[in-house]
């Protein structure tokens, strides 16, 4: 299983190329493509504890996670049967249920916020936050930061990390002027960047929205009390601190990046974790902000799936099952392949910085710290398909885009990490090996 493993995936290309034939690029989100990385998207069938299987029968090290969502690896048994459980008390109902209560209050015990309002995607959370936050303030302007992605809403692709990074995306055409022109984009870790927008535009500014830690250009924590600064700005101009912790939320720690910094926003967004992998998000604050929403407030927002029964008993047991001692092993296992990437690139010479945000990490091909979405774009990137396209034919599954972070699980073990580390060899050698193409 260590040594180069199915180096031509027939089966995939196979699907793929029928995928392609239906479903635009062949992917219903872009970065599944391969496009940064080039060759074959594998296509999987199955997955347990740390290992995914593809549809030519070849297993993966996981270090994607679904992007996220499978903190205790795939197909976990408690999680599996309260799937399983709810699924036969029947898939959807259209009313309330009381499982979303659990789940809420679970959400509500973990972070600064005092209610949620269950929805099914990140997307759905960041768009309904910024509504809300809009609705709330009477204002139209948002200022978010470059390299931050916050799903694919209008407002907020200017710039934004993940997908529209890896593609190389300036911002996405059918994005109105309108919208483009309320959304005030500065660069990621820049506090003088921000106080001149508030100085020109405060009375206009909804919200500025942040990721808890950035990981959607690869992983760029704040600088020391750049959160901080950042509430205390909205606050002084009446705006409100959108913190989005889609990715970081019950991930960088058991309470998210809060957990990290303790710096509380206003409004929240989360999903993946808290979906368990089937389609749940969430966005939350206090009583006072949330009271604006429909039926309670003015605010309008819904969802006929929303608090789906099977999604919230994902979602519950996924976080009942990741306590102290679940996140005490991710660190330590994200501790572990910090390490490992580095013993091998230093081995070969390749310059690089591994960078962490609690669990989550990704490294960069630069010595200098990354602190923003330019650092992350002038890192040698163009070493990263040699490197994931050797760690893949030895069987171990990175992110396929140098702007991801990449996501541990609890369940890898001893023999994961040794499979690990003989991939992470043959990446190091190929990353060193890569020639800088012509204008990169
Ligand atoms: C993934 C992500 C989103 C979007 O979530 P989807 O479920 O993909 O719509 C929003 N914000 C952040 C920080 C994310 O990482």
């Amino acid at each position: 299983m260590s040594s180069a493993q199915n180096l031509e995936p027939k089966e995939s290309a196979r699907l793929f190329e029928r995928a392609a034939e239906l479903i635009p690029g062949g992917v219903n989100s872009p970065v599944r493509a391969f496009n940064s990385v080039g060759g074959t998207p594998r296509f999987m069938v199955s997955a347990q504890g740390y290992e995914l299987t593809d549809a030519d029968g070849a297993n993966y090290v996981d270090l994607v996670s679904s992007w996220g969502p499978m903190i205790l690896g795939h197909a976990h048994p408690a999680v599996v049967e309260a799937v399983r459980a709810a699924a036969s008390n029947g898939l959807s109902f259209g009313t309330p249920t009381a499982g979303e209560i659990d789940l809420a209050a679970e959400i509500v015990d973990r972070t600064p916020v005092e209610q949620v309002r269950l929805v099914n995607s990140g997307t759905e959370a960041t768009m309904s936050a910024i509504r809300l936050a809009r609705g709330i303030t009477g204002r139209s302007v948002i200022v978010k930061f470059a390299g931050c992605y916050h799903g694919h809403v209008d407002a907020l692709l200017a710039e934004a990390g993940s997908g529209v990074a890896t593609l190389g995306l300036p911002t996405s055409p059918g994005v109105t002027g309108a919208q483009a022109a309320d959304t005030v984009v500065v660069p990621y870790n820049d506090l003088e960047a921000v106080r001149a927008v508030f100085a020109e535009r405060g009375a206009d500014i909804a919200c500025v929205i942040t990721e808890g830690a950035p990981g959607n250009m690869g992983v760029v924590p704040p600088v020391e009390g750049f959160n901080a600064a950042l509430r205390d700005l909205c606050h002084a101009h009446g705006a409100l601190l959108v913190i989005d912790e889609v990715m970081t939320g019950f991930r960088a720690s058991r309470q998210g990046w809060f957990g990290c910094d303790g710096v509380a926003g206003d409004l929240y967004t989360f999903g993946k974790v808290m979906s368990g992998g089937l389609p749940a998000a969430a966005f939350g604050g206090s009583v006072e902000h949330m009271s604006f929403l429909a039926p309670a407030g003015p605010v309008y927002q819904a969802g006929t799936l929303a608090g789906n029964p099977v999604a919230v008993a994902a979602g519950l047991t996924t976080l009942r099952n990741a306590d102290e001692a679940a996140y005490a092993t991710l660190q330590a296992n994200a501790d572990r392949l910090g390490s490992l990437i580095t013993a091998a690139l230093d081995r070969e010479g390749v310059g690089h910085t591994v960078q962490y945000a609690g669990t989550m990490l990704s490294p960069f091909f630069t010595d200098a710290p990354v602190t923003g979405y330019a650092d992350a774009k002038s890192a040698e990137t163009w070493r990263y398909p040699a490197f994931f396209h050797a760690l893949l034919a030895h069987g171990i599954y990175p992110p396929p885009s140098a702007f991801e972070a990449w996501f541990v699980c609890t369940a890898l073990d001893d023999d994961a990490f040794a499979r690990i580390e003989v991939g992470l060899a043959a990446g190091a050698k190929a990353a060193a090996a890569a020639t800088r193409p012509d204008g990169a």
